[in-house]
């Protein structure tokens, strides 16, 4: 349909990063999520099932798993940054998001100045990440591969503090009252769906169908669902 092809008939084949709870993680034997049900609302318009493939990040943002032909979107809670944006399709903004620093609790950490000489988890290919080494300078910056591997270091008292995107904190916050999101960082960031460069029919279509979403409440049922309290 509309020069849409796929590259295992009958499937949209989504790749992600596991886990980045509530966007995509796994519950009883389940990949679910807020991203999951929005990519849901793709593959039942083309008539096809979602297929979901993890994969480590940097083969998302890096167009990699485009490029091999492993995937025909990705959806990762991935910021669309200029950079990505040079070698990946993005859809338009699906989601608003933002750096923020997670503690603990009783952790006398209250802003970026209040860093200086703790210890920082940031996940390996991120936009916190990136903002951790250009702008916590003061603080030493330690990377780990996933977000689940960085909670587990503040848990362990391995680090002081994380930094990531709100949302992912503020969920984990939510089942973990020992933690506390203690500030947010006003980078203005918004997550896109990816596909292979050049491969406009299919990020025409995901536009189409999240538009439509949005506009006949779908979409804020499935941010109630992810989101609400
Ligand atoms: N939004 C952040 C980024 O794009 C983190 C995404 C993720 O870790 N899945 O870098």
């Amino acid at each position: 349909e509309g020069g849409i092809s796929l590259i295992n008939e009958g499937q949209l084949t989504v790749c992600t990063h596991l886990s980045y709870q509530p966007f995509q993680f796994e519950r009883d034997g389940e990949i679910v999520g807020f991203d999951v049900d929005l990519v849901d609302l793709v593959a039942e318009d083309l008539g096809v099932q979602q297929e979901i493939v993890n994969t480590p990040f940097e083969t998302i943002t890096t167009g990699a798993a485009f490029n091999t032909d492993e995937c025909d979107l990705a959806a990762a809670g991935m910021t669309i940054t200029p950079e990505r944006a040079g070698v990946i399709e993005f859809s338009e903004g699906y989601f608003d998001a933002n750096q923020a620093i997670l503690a603990r609790a009783d952790s006398d950490v209250t802003d970026e100045a209040s860093l200086a000489g703790k210890t920082v988890a940031a996940q390996t290919g991120t936009t916190g990440l990136q903002y951790a080494e250009e702008n916590l300078g003061d603080a030493e910056v330690i990377t780990y591969e996933d977000l689940p591997l960085s909670l587990q270091a503040l848990q362990n008292g391995e680090v002081d503090s994380v930094i990531n995107d709100n949302g992912v904190l503020y969920d984990f916050a939510k089942e973990n009252p020992d933690f506390e999101v203690k500030f947010d960082i006003d980078t203005g960031e918004e997550y896109g769906i990816a596909a292979k460069k050049g491969n406009t029919a299919l990020i025409d279509k995901v536009n189409e169908v999240i538009g439509a979403a949005k506009e006949d409440g779908r979409y804020d049922e499935i941010y109630q669902k992810w989101f609400g309290t």
